[in-house]
């Protein structure tokens, strides 16, 4: 009996030969449960647990959670993360993992220096030195192309955020490429008194020295930062942006400047921020209609349980977007990108 070619043919063969970017990935979720478990162990961090199943439902999403609850998740990952050995580690592993398991050749990967500084324990360049060989060791193994994303937080003062864009400029011609801000809105008075305007300097200050800029917003903050985002603070990219969804005037806006959204539709799905597939189809439809660019994301495989790859597939089948649309977006992907050199 022969068995016909087309007999294989199915969407992940098609997606196979496709060489994949990735824009959105934070360090906090992108490590495995193993290599963290292994790490704290090397370190001698004290876990809540001894065992190795319960930490790795600690450190994984394994069930769907509110937004809030889902960012405590990074308190031990971030932890287990405090120290310049355990970020070239773990950086390494990503981006290796990223293009044997996906084959993604482009990727950005994204942290906060200080929230693994303990306390001001460890230095700053140390951990990001560490972190940017631990991206060029994984270059060296596999073609990919990497990037580092230093981010700012919503639970920081003004100097705590200027320290770390300070440090992006530093790092600029090492591997550093652009900047962001994530964090919590409503867990310390910092947080909710939050405005985008009030680092609307530190990102001027960013751009004159050509890193690019991304924003954390309208995930689980409504179309009225997002607006405020825009006009204060300009981004090339927004991660996430699907409040914009309810604004024609601000898709059109998005559309007009080439503002990129950053969207992560497992993760949305996983926080409860999108109630299901048809939500989520929906969402990709009004995008369309009103140009607004966007690319897929995974916000962090590990934690998500997904790879990248995975989500293509997913979106596929559950008919949320075309083949057609998912290469466009891989497409936006890679020139959306930060990374510049070749
Ligand atoms: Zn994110």
């Amino acid at each position: 009996m022969t068995i016909e070619k087309e007999e294989f043919h199915s969407f992940e063969d098609f997606m196979d030969g496709v060489e994949l970017t990735e824009l959105h990935t934070h360090i906090g979720f992108g490590i495995s449960p193993t290599m963290l478990w292994e790490i704290a162990h090397d370190q001698g961090i004290l876990l809540p647990t001894k065992d190795y199943w319960k930490f790795v439902e600690m450190v994984t999403i394994h069930e769907t959670k509110t937004y809030e609850e889902y960012l405590k998740l990074y308190d031990w990952t971030e932890k287990i993360q405090s120290s310049p050995e355990a970020l070239f580690l773990g950086v390494q592993n990503m981006i290796s993992g990223a293009y044997r398991k996906n084959n993604i050749t482009k990727i950005e990967l994204r942290f906060n220096p200080i929230l693994r500084n303990r306390d001001r324990e460890k230095d700053l360049d140390h951990l990001i030195v560490f972190a940017l060989q631990g991206m060029e060791r994984a270059m060296l193994k596999y073609p990919v192309k990497a990037g580092m994303i230093l981010m700012m937080d919503r639970r920081f003062t003004h100097e705590q955020n200027e320290a770390v864009v300070r440090k992006a400029i530093k790092y600029k011609s090492r591997g550093v490429v652009g900047i962001d801000l994530a964090g919590p809105i409503e867990r310390t008075e910092n947080a909710r008194n939050f405005r985008p305007r009030d680092i609307a300097d530190l990102v001027a200050e960013a751009r004159k020295h050509g890193l690019g800029v991304t924003i954390h917003t309208g995930e689980a903050t409504d179309k009225e930062e997002m607006w405020e985002v825009v006009n204060e603070l300009k981004p090339d990219r927004i991660g996430h942006g699907i409040v914009s969804v309810q604004d024609p005037i601000l898709m059109d806006y998005l559309s007009e400047h080439k503002i990129v959204l950053e969207t992560c539709p497992i993760s949305n799905i996983n926080t409860r921020m999108i109630k299901d597939f048809k939500e989520l189809k929906n969402l990709y439809k009004t995008f369309k209609e009103h140009n607004v660019l966007f690319t897929i994301n995974t916000d962090g495989p590990e934690m998500q349980l997904i790879t990248l790859r995975k989500v293509f597939t997913k979106l596929y089948l559950e008919k949320v977007l075309t083949e057609e649309d998912l290469l466009t977006a891989n497409e936006v992907a890679t020139h959306a990108s930060f990374i510049k050199h070749v």
